[in-house]
């Protein structure tokens, strides 16, 4: 409860950064965050290379798609191509999750809500969540050009970044089984709500969180963990406040996992802002969850400069920091006991 008050209070927008914008626009969020080490991962197990190259191509894909706004082709085709390249890769099975909503942004029209998880090695004992939104936002509402905030952005990095990243991990999956069960979760109608209501955001995981594909209490994931805007150039993960507040063992876990693979750099030991985003409707729903997000830009003390613009395309999008939070989950993912 105290989480959703904290975000019914200061909430500003989508992977929306709460006590950001009302004031400033820069983040509240500076204090070290208290850590305990953690000596999770093991090097006895051999990893799959993550490659930034084919993560950064499905990025391209999607972008090429054109918008992937509520309601439009684009965003169908996606997620035809996104249920294709699941079952390419070998998923043991697919899950699609269908319903239909109220636009959040136009209620007098629905729109399709598809939600689709691709699972890998069902049968572990232990089950993980990596999520992302593969839907963009339908306005440029933080673009520079007034004339064009009603226009629909590219999304490269917002939507196309975090499913990027996850098809190159549903890729190294297939060819190597991980001892973890593994759940990709693509989730729709993240990105089309209000600043001040909450529950126009995350429309999709608020969705499956009311929807869970488990049957029984064993079959619930043990951890799950959001990948939004993670890959801006330069990009730098700050421990997100809500994932600290709520789950910081496994935030630890993660953030050491990054350690492991090479990219303490990109993963500081600080707090980073409060961000309403696919995690926390998972969080109501008892699953443990944290978001990967960059929100503590260093050019804007919040989210990266092109978010919610048109200037996110391809240009807002690099290989390294897809490939740092990719190599951050091979570890996290294989290494999980
Ligand atoms: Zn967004």
């Amino acid at each position: 409860m105290q989480i959703k008050h904290l975000v019914t209070i200061a909430a500003v927008t989508c992977a929306l950064m709460v006590g950001a914008c009302a004031c400033s626009g820069r983040s509240s969020g500076g204090a070290s965050a208290t850590t305990t080490p953690a000596a999770h991962t093991s090097q006895a197990v051999s990893l799959p290379a993550f490659s930034a190259d084919s993560a950064y191509a499905a990025v391209a894909a999607q972008v090429a798609m054109g918008p992937r706004n509520p309601g439009s082709d684009a965003i169908k085709r996606c997620g035809e191509w996104i249920i294709s390249e699941l079952g390419r890769y070998g998923a043991d099975t697919v899950i699609v999750q269908r319903t239909t909503e109220p636009d959040p942004m136009n209620p007098s029209r629905k729109v399709p809500l598809v939600n689709i998880i691709g699972c890998f090695n069902p049968d572990a004992a232990k089950r993980l969540i990596v999520a992302a939104h593969y839907d963009t936002r339908p306005v440029a509402d933080e673009d520079a050009d007034e004339s064009k905030r009603d226009k629909p952005i590219p999304g490269a990095n917002d939507g196309g970044s975090g499913v990027g990243v996850m098809l190159e991990l549903a890729r190294l999956m297939g060819l190597q089984t991980p001892g973890v069960g593994v759940d990709l979760l693509f989730v729709d109608l993240e990105d089309s709500g209000t600043s001040g209501d909450d529950a126009s955001w995350c429309r999709g995981s608020q969705y499956f969180a009311s929807h869970l594909p488990y049957k029984s209490a064993a079959e619930r994931p043990q951890a799950a963990v959001v990948l939004d805007m993670v890959g801006a150039p330069g990009a730098r993960f700050h421990r997100e406040y809500f994932s600290q507040q709520a789950n910081p063992a496994l935030v630890d876990r993660v953030w050491a996992s990054a350690r492991a693979a090479g990219c303490a750099s990109r993963f500081p030991d600080q707090l980073g802002g409060p961000i309403l985003d696919d995690h926390l409707p998972l969080i109501n729903a008892g699953i443990p969850a944290i978001d990967i997000v960059e929100s503590r830009s260093d050019a804007t003390g919040t989210f990266p400069e092109t978010w919610h613009t048109h200037a996110d395309d391809m240009s807002s999008v690099d290989r390294s920091t897809l490939g740092a939070v990719g190599r951050t989950m091979v570890h996290f993912i294989y290494n999980y006991r």
